[in-house]
């Protein structure tokens, strides 16, 4: 059996099962006690691509391959994927936006913006968008509703960059964003903190929050850096003051400086806010080997951070946490980064393994920005 059809089996097998239980639950029903964790997954995630551009599928395969080689797939329980409709999609984007993504999708393959060209659409991309937006849906209702303790969704498009109006930097509808808001509407649920660490800034994320004191997004990021946004001043409008925690740094921050800032100020805001539920926009290129930009994360950082965000949850929202896939694109450490949260999910962070290492340039010392970061936010 080859690795690739493992996973084949996985989600044909969880297709079956969660065709059986049409009746409301969002995971697959088995005689055996499921997973703790769950795991959202769709063949239209692989069918969104573009060879040679860096935020392909290949990067989903590869993922893949590497859960399938240390035998996690079986330790996971499967969530139900679905696309999102038209009112789900509106809780982040305007109809003009929604209607044009898919116009464009229909007349691909081309790019979002002829003169930029760095956001690609295929014939699947507007299908694959609404799948990866609904599918985040469900993992979130299915770890709120304590169907699974906490999952991952393997989804892709991303949606951090994605703007009401706007698709830019890969990202065409913000998965998060909408899956916060059906989660405040589908559940009455208030306070909800997205967390995003991947290396570029959240712009979308911030930008389709930053009047909305019930959503607090937190954006850890190298600044100054593309797509230009984040820098400390802006912490979100009217009663939404406070409520965008931006923590930037220049090139070369990397473990340390990660794991610092969210000890000392994502943290404390997360205890002040008070989230009701967590959301990890998880992207894995701050990796010191990532071709994109210039941090020096490694492997086990990157799952120190996991575990970290996994214990506020567990201190301020009795334990509700989901991660979404965010960008990652030197594929040997995305798939490490990824196998490794899912280790950490599942309570088995001795099984992590970092083939790579750390950086061999050592981290510049950002102890005085956290410190500027850490009075800006907290006072
Ligand atoms: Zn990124």
């Amino acid at each position: 059996m080859s690795l690739y059809s493992s996973r084949r089996s996985f989600i044909k097998k969880a297709t079956a099962l969660l065709a059986a239980s049409t009746s409301g639950p969002l995971i697959a029903q088995t005689s055996l006690s499921p997973s703790p964790v769950g795991v959202v997954l769709d063949d239209l995630f692989f069918q969104h691509d573009r060879i040679g551009h860096p935020e392909n599928a290949k990067r989903l395969r590869v993922i893949d391959e590497a859960l399938t080689q240390v035998n996690l797939w079986k330790q996971l329980t499967p969530v139900k994927g679905r696309m999102a409709v038209n009112e789900e999609l509106l809780l982040a984007h305007s109809q003009g936006y929604i209607d044009e993504i898919e116009l464009l999708s229909d007349d691909a393959p081309g790019f979002y913006n002829q003169y930029q060209q760095d956001t690609y659409i295929n014939n699947h991309t507007f299908e694959a968008a609404k799948m990866a937006a609904g599918s985040n849906i469900n993992l979130n209702l299915a770890v709120y509703d304590r169907q699974v303790d906490t999952g991952f969704a393997l989804l892709r498009p991303p949606g951090h960059h994605a703007l009401e109006n706007k698709a830019m930097g890969f990202c065409i509808f913000n998965s998060d964003v909408i899956a916060a808001r059906a989660l405040q509407q589908k559940r009455g649920v208030n306070k909800i903190a997205i967390i995003d660490f991947d290396v570029h800034h959240g712009n979308g994320t911030q930008d389709l929050t930053a009047d909305d004191p019930s959503i607090m997004a937190v954006s850890i990021h190298q600044h100054p850096y593309w797509p230009l946004t984040g820098g400390l001043d802006f912490t979100g409008n009217g009663d939404a003051k406070g409520t965008v925690v931006n923590c930037p740094f220049h090139k070369g921050a990397g473990d340390k400086t990660y794991l610092s800032v969210y000890d000392e100020v994502v943290h404390k805001k997360l205890e002040a806010f008070k989230p009701e539920h967590i959301i990890v926009f998880a992207g894995y290129d701050a990796h010191w080997q990532d071709p994109l930009a210039g941090h020096q994360m490694s492997v086990l950082g990157f799952n120190q951070l996991v575990e970290k965000c996994v214990d506020s949850a567990q201190q301020l929202c009795g334990g509700r946490i989901s991660f979404s896939l965010g960008g990652g694109y030197n594929l040997k450490p995305l798939a490490e980064c990824v196998t490794g949260t899912f280790h950490t999910l599942l309570g088995n962070p001795e099984k992590i393994h970092d083939s790579i290492g750390p950086s061999p340039e050592p981290e510049v010392d950002y102890s005085v920005q956290i410190e500027k970061i850490k009075k800006h936010h907290l006072g």
